[in-house]
C-alpha cells in the first residue's frame, strides 16, 4: 500500500473505503482521499 504524497505511477489506486483516484502521471503524488477528507491517514492500493 501507498501513503498520500507517494509517487508510485501512473495507475488507478483505491482505499480502504472503495474510493478511488487515477494518476495520470508517473511524476503525480497520491492526494488526499477526496471522499474521506484531507485528515485521515488514508493508504492507497493500486487496483489498475
Ligand atoms: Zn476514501
Amino acid at each position: 500500500m501507498y501513503d498520500i504524497g507517494e509517487k508510485p505511477g501512473k495507475g488507478t489506486y483505491q482505499d480502504a473505503y472503495g474510493h478511488r483516484v487515477t494518476l495520470d502521471q508517473d511524476s503525480d503524488a497520491l492526494p488526499p482521499c477526496p471522499s474521506c477528507g484531507p485528515g485521515q491517514n488514508t493508504k492507497w492500493s493500486r487496483i489498475w
